[in-house]
């Protein structure tokens, strides 16, 4: 399979390790020079530009978080003026908690060049047809495939999540030769080709599938893979840092490789913040290297996995992530939706007649997350009339839909119900085991 980047994915890495500090100490520069907020972090810590010498520096710097992002809502931490940034997207929440971030026109093609390489590692050529079910909005994942695919000349169906009949109509007609979406959206595709009575091997042409923006185990992959026929790879990103193609698994599927001479990834032990040995697991801290309109430094991106350097056989030189293994916070993702309890808490403690008590319960069915909430009410309203019941639950559901642009299945309890526990509440069921045997799976 062709290497996108050459020159770039099978540099030294003594002379990737030189590049990468280059940008960096022009980055840092540019940060102090053009963000207040760091500028400000940076004078506190008595931390000038001209004190990173060493990439090993990059410690003496300040950790950005995402509620950093959410604190300067909506362009506080901005670089650019409004009229460089070409592109907003954002995260879902309600206003004013969503974490926004903006491209400039360099940026975007930047982000169209790290995609095309982790796509080409992945198996995609020019001669491929790519039907993107990624949804299209504020979402990056959608425009982030797009731009990438388009880069490499792949003749590209933008199709959007959703109506999966649809989708799989499309993929039989136009004869996609490569799905890009979450992998439980795969799967559940998979399930539907089967509904309709088709057979992947004889009547659809796909070859790969490109997956992520959610964790996902090995045995997912097997799945997906029998199921559809194909090769079914892992790409990791985010928002923050420019969502898809910080990093993507090539053929030998055993890690995701890093665009290292845009990203530079440490990893920390996250109660210390100090660097874990190489090889060992911690939280990945990702700064982006060249950034223009939102250049964060060290981006605690709250997930957890180890990142190897040994050379890989298909020949990148580049360091790999490998599987994503948790997370360090309570974030789950649901539907390809980041959703933290404590947004569904802020919603409960606003609404009259409810306790504070309540149960997260996640699971798939027919490969579609779900996620149940259940909540207790008041003495007074239990004993309300019927009406009164369901119009609360109607209120809830509406506020939740609003905040996390989801529909949630409400349950309203009988107040005592919940278990109460001793320690630290548990509020979380999750029953999809989306990081399965990911701590003890192969390592490079
Ligand atoms: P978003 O900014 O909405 O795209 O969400 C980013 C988050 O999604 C990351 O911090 C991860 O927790 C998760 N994520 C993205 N890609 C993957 C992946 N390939 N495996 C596991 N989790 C992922
Ligand atoms: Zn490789």
């Amino acid at each position: 399979m062709p290497i996108w980047n050459p020159a770039i994915e099978q540099m030294k890495r003594s002379e990737l390790k030189e590049l990468q500090l280059a940008k960096l100490k022009q980055n840092v520069k540019y940060v102090y020079d053009n963000v207040s907020f760091y500028r400000k972090k940076m004078d506190e810590l008595k931390v000038k530009p001209e004190d990173i010498k060493s990439l090993e520096d990059i410690r003496k710097l300040p950790f950005t978080k995402k509620s950093d992002l959410r604190d300067n809502y909506p362009f506080g931490l901005f670089a650019t003026p409004m009229k460089k940034v070409v592109r907003i997207h954002a995260s879902s929440g309600t206003t004013g908690k969503s974490t926004v971030v903006g491209y400039t026109r360099r940026d975007i093609e930047n982000w169209a060049e790290m995609v095309a390489r982790i796509a080409s590692a992945a198996g995609v050529t020019e001669d491929d047809i790519a039907q993107i079910a990624f949804g299209y909005g504020l979402f990056t994942g959608g425009f982030g495939l797009h731009y990438g695919l388009e880069k490499i000349g792949v003749t590209i169906v933008p199709a959007s999540s959703g109506n999966t009949k649809r989708q799989v109509q499309l993929m039989q007609d136009f004869g996609a030769t490569v799905l890009v979406c979450t992998p439980s959206y795969a799967l559940h595709i998979a399930d539907v080709v089967k509904e309709c009575g088709l057979n992947p091997k004889k009547d659809l042409k796909l070859k790969f599938g490109l997956f992520g923006a959610e964790p996902w185990s090995e045995s997912i992959r097997k799945e997906i893979e029998k199921n559809l026929n194909i090769i079914a790879t892992d790409n990791y990103g985010m928002s923050e840092l420019i969502g898809p193609g910080v990093a993507g698994e090539c053929l030998e599927k055993n890690g995701m490789h890093i665009n290292e001479d845009f990203f530079f990834v440490e990893v920390i032990n996250p109660e210390t913040g100090e660097w874990v040995k190489e090889g060992e697991k911690g939280e990945l801290v990702i700064t982006p290297l060249e950034k223009e309109a939102l250049p964060l430094l060290r981006y605690r991106t709250g997930d957890l996995s180890k990142v190897c350097y040994e050379p890989c056989k298909c020949g990148r030189t580049t360091g790999r992530i490998m599987k994503i293994m948790g997370r360090t916070d309570d974030m789950l993702i649901v539907r390809g939706v980041n959703v933290f309890p404590s947004q569904i808490e802020e919603v409960l403690l606003d609404v009259e007649g409810v306790a504070p008590h309540y149960l997260i319960i996640v699971d798939r069915k027919d490969n579609i997350d779900y996620l149940e909430l259940w909540v207790e009410v008041v003495d007074s309203i239990f004993f309300d009339e019927m009406k009164k019941l369901v119009e609360l639950e109607e209120k809830i559901v509406d506020r939740l839909f609003t905040v996390l642009g989801l529909k949630v299945k409400l349950k309203l309890v009988e107040p005592k119900s919940i278990e109460r526990s001793q320690g630290k509440a548990k509020r979380i069921i999750d029953k999809r085991d989306v990081y399965e045997n990911q701590n003890n799976s192969k390592n490079c």
